[in-house]
């Protein structure tokens, strides 16, 4: 009965996932038999090489992918809140008016939400900002602003694809602390796609490393670090670069 229970916790179980993709010409498998269960309240991070089925994995879970084989289970109502590899902020809108937007779509714009992405831009340092246009902005502020206007429909998962692969190495050092917090203090269950081994480490409670496509689990790792401490402080522990050394040698290098 405790296994049952055990097996069944997690918000998300995925279960001998197989994904294919049919077009005119060719069949391209991009996973095979996955089997992973996503821990509640936790930040799991998945790598493996480009083009080995990771965004599709993403897609799958959203549903806006149907699986071919294999199921995704849900135990709960899903509010996904999805970060795609680019930030699609919409240049011709206002930071406030890109922070609304998911709401916006849903049909959800009240004093009470508006009110909740104003503390979120306040809280995340992008107030005073509200009324400028993307461009304007660093690629760490607009990264913020990206991840703001997915928290605004407050999501329970939250899906990150690469999400700071377009940055640079400094900004990415820091908004790395910065994200960090946000989930942490929100305690969202998170999905964060990287090819970043170090981010990965510094960054995740689980690590799930996918082989070349098609896709499959090689390998996994559950991290046990105490919460208070950031990515930027976590990269200076011992253990780092024995653990990056481990993964490295774990992953389908081209
Ligand atoms: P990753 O995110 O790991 O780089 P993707 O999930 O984007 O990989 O893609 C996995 C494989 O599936 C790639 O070979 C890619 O070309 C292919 N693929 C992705 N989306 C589609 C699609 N909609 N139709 C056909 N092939 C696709
Ligand atoms: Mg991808």
């Amino acid at each position: 009965m405790l296994t049952i229970k055990t097996l069944f916790m997690n918000l998300i179980n995925i279960r001998n996932l197989t994904k294919i993709y049919h077009t005119t010409t060719k069949e391209i498998k991009a996973l095979e038999n996955i089997s992973i269960d996503i821990e509640d309240n936790k930040i799991t991070s998945i790598i493996g090489p480009s083009g080995c089925g990771k965004s599709t994995l993403l897609n799958l879970i959203t549903k806006i992918e149907s699986t071919s084989t294999g199921t995704i289970r849900n135990n709960k109502d899903l509010i996904i809140g999805y970060m795609m590899q680019t930030d699609a902020l919409l240049p011709w809108m206002s930071v406030f008016d890109n922070a609304m937007l998911g709401l916006k779509l849903q049909k959800n714009i009240n004093d009470e939400t508006k009110c909740y992405v104003i503390n979120l831009l306040k809280k995340y340092d992008l107030y005073e900002f509200k009324d400028e246009y993307p461009n304007n902005l660093s690629g760490g502020m607009r990264q913020r602003l990206a991840l703001i206007r997915t928290l605004a429909i407050k999501p329970n998962i939250l899906l990150l694809d690469e999400p700071f692969s377009k940055l640079d190495v400094e900004t990415r050092k820091n908004i790395t602390d910065d994200v960090y917090k946000i989930i942490k203090e929100l305690n969202i269950t998170t999905i964060l796609i990287t090819h970043d081994i170090e981010e990965a480490i510094s960054l995740s409670d689980n690590i799930i490393i996918l082989s070349k496509r098609p896709g499959s689990v090689k390998c996994a790792y559950k991290l046990n670090y105490d919460e208070v401490t950031v990515p930027s402080e976590r990269r200076k522990e011992g253990f780092f670069s024995k653990l990056y050394e481990n993964i490295w040698s774990n992953i389908d290098h081209d």
